[in-house]
């Protein structure tokens, strides 16, 4: 079998919050590894919504970690965990997956038991896939994003292209 593309995700979503804890469980998934910006909330939220609240308390109740894995900064990211009461991991660097990779040895956690959630396939995407999760891409929150990130968008919108266009990635209910 050909190998797959390092930006192809598992699966896809249109948001995280319609995928069930149950979704997780059933497939033996120990740890949801999520994205903060434009995956969990959009640029304009400072703290989580009532949604992304309750999701983590669901995901909580399912016996299901949860943590922000995210490229933004520690004092946005440590709001969001501090209101969620879960760990994170900021400054991550992907598409690397170095520092990844870093976080789930020192929670001893196995990658092929945990999941990564975002909506980027050039930079979430890659680094999941390159670390041995399994990734789910979620479309934009909101198109609103800092100029760096429409940069990133650009290669963004191309891989997502190619993935509708060759029918690479299957929606998650349909796995
Ligand atoms: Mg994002």
């Amino acid at each position: 079998m050909k190998k797959k593309k390092s930006y192809v995700p598992d699966c896809r979503a249109q948001r995280i919050y319609e995928i069930p804890p149950s979704f997780f469980a059933s497939r033996g998934i120990v740890a949801v590894l999520s994205d903060l910006d434009n995956t969990l909330a959009t640029y304009d939220e400072g703290l989580p919504s009532q949604e992304c609240l309750d999701y983590v308390a669901a995901l909580k109740k399912e016996g299901i970690a949860f943590y922000i894995a995210s490229n933004n900064t520690g004092k946005r990211v440590k709001a969001f965990s501090k209101a969620l009461g879960v760990e994170s991991c900021h400054a991550l660097f992907k598409p690397l997956s170095f520092f990844l990779k870093r976080f789930l040895r020192k929670k001893g956690l196995a990658p092929e038991r945990c999941v990564l959630i975002g909506d980027q396939c050039a930079t979430d995407v890659k680094s999941g896939n390159k670390a041995g999760l399994f990734t789910i891409l979620v479309e934009h929150l909101s198109e609103k994003r800092p100029l760096l990130t429409k940069i990133n968008g650009l290669l963004d919108a191309k891989y997502r292209k190619i993935i509708s266009s060759r029918g690479l990635s299957p929606d998650w209910r349909n796995l």
